[in-house]
């Protein structure tokens, strides 16, 4: 569930991301109500196996709900909570079609339970932080979503070697020749985004937050420039 809105006297709107339907509205009629049979699990963030009715309008009508994982310890942590709705904010925006994608509804699910196992400690655990974690997300949502930038090579020639900048418009890194446009972009940063992309977020390499916030950017530039779309702050 990446959202769920009040919808006239006892209802709700739901926007959902389904494993084989890609997104989906629905609609859970009388879930407001007190004794409604859906209890409290139409809320952001469940993972849940969903009977859905399919009328003629767009809106899906929810006829039965059982929760797959509630991820509890997420929703009393303040930080993860902010971390989950910036994930499914970033799904929303990123992935509208009813096209399923497998790779994107199993990278939600992963996130979500990380932010689940991480939530409600006192001291940051080892390992990288809420805001790479967030990026390295954010960083396999686009190349889930076909956005991903080039890394490799410059994206303007071909050059391999004297990469410097990023540029959004050509849509990767970028050599000194062709840096117009872009900015300047750390060996840190490159490592990083080269890591999250091809390697499990556990195995993140560590990265100053000046590199974590070119990270940042530079996925922001790439899919305002290519998706059309402007993601929220990562936060953390
Ligand atoms: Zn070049």
């Amino acid at each position: 569930m990446l959202r769920s809105i009040r919808y006239g006297e006892a209802d709700r709107i739901l926007h959902l991301y389904t494993a084989e339907r890609g997104r989906v509205n629905a609609i859970a009629k009388g879930s407001r109500r007190p004794k409604s049979r859906f209890g409290g699990r139409l809320e952001p963030f469940f993972r849940l196996d969903l009977m859905l009715h399919e009328g003629r309008s767009d809106l899906c009508t929810v006829t039965g709900a059982h929760t797959v994982d509630g991820y509890a310890d997420l929703r009393s942590d303040g930080p993860a909570l902010d971390a989950a709705a910036r994930a499914c904010d970033a799904v929303l925006r990123l992935l509208d079609s009813a096209e399923p994608n497998r790779p994107a509804y199993n990278l939600l699910c992963r996130y979500l339970s990380l932010l689940d196992a991480g939530a409600g400690a006192e001291v940051p655990g080892p390992g990288p932080s809420p805001a790479a974690i967030g990026l390295a997300f954010r960083l396999k949502l686009t190349l889930a979503a076909g956005f991903s930038p080039e890394l490799a090579t410059c994206a303007r020639c071909g050059e391999r070697e004297g990469l410097v900048a990023f540029s959004g418009s050509a849509g990767g890194i970028v050599c000194a020749s062709c840096e117009g446009g872009g900015f300047p972009l750390s060996r840190e940063a490159h490592e990083f985004m080269l890591a999250a992309l091809g390697r499990p977020i556990a195995e993140l390499p560590a990265a100053p937050e000046r590199a974590l916030r070119q990270v940042e950017r530079a996925i922001g530039d790439t899919l305002s420039h290519h998706a059309h779309v402007h993601l929220r702050a990562v936060g953390g």
